[in-house]
Formats: structure tokens, sequence, C-alpha cells
């Protein structure tokens, strides 16, 4: 640690947590905070905030999920986050299925080294059981990823945890009250169910394909929006929508972010090579449904 590092730390000046530093001044009588970003690396930097400013690390995380083996949404997506200045990475789980690159879309979100939970395709793809009851083409497509996936990553697939807590929040691939029957949360009834598993101001989860805030304060309800700030007193369960395959009608590939030190989450949508992506569905021999179906978000 640099003797500048130190002393930031020592006199209380400065927050190093980690990585680059901000400055955040608090506006007194309210919650708005201006923000400054400081130049050069802690080892580096000379800058001393001005009186009334304080030093802490920027926390933004990229929350993505329902990747289902399109690579091109998916690097389209990381991209995006980095851009974003996104810090932490956060995977909703069903990195596979439906779409031509699921190994590499593993080894990707493997890489990035952050939190994943499970979700069906995942366990599906990684076990041998019966998928009898699945639709056709899901079917389909699991049989194939079965088929593309080695023995080394699907124990990486069937290690990974139904729930996870990141920080102050949870992640869930489908419900928090019962996340291995991968269940649907489609109305604010399923979200209350969930609510009450929830033990953390936020969660954040997926498998409907659609993204969603549900909020419980007084009582449960929805809104729709594409961001929200986080406020005392209500719980958030956020559907961060799905990276590679939509189902609510838009093509484009689903993430979210929040930003831990501004309160605010935000749900971005982003065009991708889809071209790409659907040559290489048909080449692989899958189903040429699940490339028409990409094009039309559902
Ligand atoms: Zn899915």
């Amino acid at each position: 640690m640099s003797a500048d590092r130190e002393k930031g730390i020592a006199d209380g000046r400065f927050r190093f947590i980690f990585g680059v530093p901000f400055l955040i001044r608090l506006s007194r009588g309210s919650d708005s905070r201006a923000c400054a970003r400081i130049g050069g690396s802690p080892a580096t930097r000379s800058v001393r905030p001005a009186p009334g400013w304080e030093c802490i690390e920027p926390m933004k995380f990229a929350l993505f999920g329902d990747i289902h083996a399109n690579l091109e949404a998916l690097q389209t997506v990381l991209a995006d986050a980095r851009a974003r200045q996104c810090t932490h990475f956060v995977c909703l789980g069903d990195l596979v299925g439906y779409n031509a690159n699921p190994v590499e879309c593993l080894d990707l979100v493997r890489d990035l080294g952050c939190p994943v939970v499970k979700g069906n395709h995942d366990e599906e793809a990684s076990e041998d059981t019966d998928l009898e009851g699945l639709n056709p083409l899901a079917e389909a497509a699991l049989l194939w990823t079965r088929a593309q996936l080695d023995e080394q990553r699907k124990d990486w697939l069937r290690d990974l945890k139904m729930i996870r807590q990141v920080r102050d929040f949870t992640i869930v691939h489908a419900t928090l009250d019962s996340p291995d029957s991968w269940a649907y949360v489609m109305n604010k009834f399923d979200a209350m169910a969930s609510f009450s598993y929830q033990f953390t101001q936020l969660c954040f989860y997926g498998h409907t394909h659609a993204p969603k805030i549900y909020l419980k304060d007084d009582s449960v309800y929805s809104v729709d929006r594409t961001g929200i700030s986080v406020k005392p007193g209500t719980k958030y369960f956020i559907n961060c929508g799905s990276v590679g395959q939509p189902r609510d009608g838009d093509w484009r590939a689903a993430y979210a972010t929040y930003d831990v030190v501004g309160k605010r989450i935000e749900i971005h949508r982003l065009e991708y090579d889809i071209d790409t992506a659907q040559n290489k569905i048909i080449e692989a021999g899958l189903p040429e449904m699940l490339a028409t179906r990409l094009a039309l978000g559902k």
C-alpha cells in the first residue's frame, strides 16, 4: 500500500476499498451526491479531496442471466457493462440451452470469476435426467448441449448454487420460495411468495426472460420502468430480463446494472449481431424455430 493511500485511510479523508476512486460530496439535508472521478492509480495519484469531499470506491454491478448460449448477445452485454464502468459481474443462471455456443458462453462467464446461480437449463444440461415434459424445442437443444459439454464443464454447472447472497443482495434464478422447482414469477401473487423468503432489501432473478420490477412496502406491486431508485423501507424483486433469448416482444439483449453508491438500478436493452447468432443455430443443426424466435423476442 502506498504511503499516500495509507495516510488517506489513517486520517479518514479517503476510503480506498478497491480500484479507481471517486470523490463524493454529500449535500447537506438531502440524499443527493456530487461525484467526480480522480485520475491516476491510487499509487501514483497526488490529488487531495477538498474540504467537504470524501473519496469512496465506486461499486456498480452488472447483473445478467438467461444467456442461453448466445455468444454474440453475451459479448455485447459484457462490453456495454464495461463501458458503463461496472466494477462487478453477477450471473443469474441459464448459461446454456437453446442457442449454439454453450461452451464459449460457459467459459466466458466462468472466467469472470463472478457469483453465478444455477438455472433449470444448467441443471438439465449437466445431468442425465429424462427430458420428458419439456417443450420439444428445449428438449432438442438440451440433448445437443449435453453432447457439446465435457465432464469438467458439466461438473461446474452441477456445482452451482440455487441461491447466493452477494454483498447486501440476493440472487436466484427462478423463485426464493421454491428455487429448485423452477416456478415462474408471473404476477404479484407469485412475487409475494418469493418476498416472504427475501431477507435482503434487493433480490435479482431471471427465468421468465422478461424484465420486471416488483416492490414490497405496505403491499406488493409492480412498476413498468427501466430504472428505479432504491428507497429505505421498500424491498425490491427485480427480473433482469434475458441476455440471449428475450421473450417480452423485444429481441434486444437485456441486463441490469446496480449502482451501489447512487442506489440506482437500471435495465438496459442492446442490439447485437443477431444474424450471426441465428446462422450458428442453423449450422449447428438445431431447430430452425430457435433462430426464428430470437428475432421475434419470444
Ligand atoms: Zn432461461
